[in-house]
């Protein structure tokens, strides 16, 4: 399995929200076999609307699905607690992850549920995550949860 080439899937929808003025988190969601099933990115900004992470955005563009313990999940930046909880609720067999440089996220409570996790530390996804929270930080902290004094 070419887990850069999916990768590039993924980064490309993050370059595409940094273009946009969002938060370029990008995602996509694969079968097994690395077939493109859905993807999306970070809409926080764009669309106004908070619940748009680019795992949730892949997530919903690809549709139903009967089983998830084969599908791979792939993302440019280690999921947050509200994507790691879309992981265990439906069971996401792989997830791969561009980079936690920026942000670590909870890879060893979704290891601990049995989730495949493949770090990339992928230099390209860091280097574009890095250079939006340097330039809006208000943006990122609010996007994570958290209040930035
Ligand atoms: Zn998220």
């Amino acid at each position: 399995m070419n887990y850069e080439e999916m990768l590039d899937v993924a980064y490309a929808e993050a370059q595409t929200g940094f273009a946009e003025g969002g938060v370029p988190v990008g995602a996509a969601l694969f079968e097994a076999d690395g077939t493109l099933l859905g993807r999306g990115r970070n809409r926080r900004v764009q669309d106004d609307d908070p619940s748009v992470h680019g795992e949730t955005d892949a997530f919903r563009k690809a549709g139903r699905q009967t089983d998830y313990r084969d599908k791979i999940l792939v993302t440019t930046l280690a999921p947050c607690w509200y994507c790691s909880g879309l992981i265990r609720q439906f069971n996401i067999g792989t997830v791969v992850v561009g980079e936690s440089a920026n942000f670590e996220g909870h890879l060893d409570w979704l290891r601990e549920a049995g989730v495949e996790i493949i770090e990339l530390h992928d230099e390209k996804c860091t280097a574009l995550m890095r250079r939006f929270i340097e330039q809006s930080p208000e943006i990122w902290f609010e996007d994570i949860g958290e209040c930035h004094h």
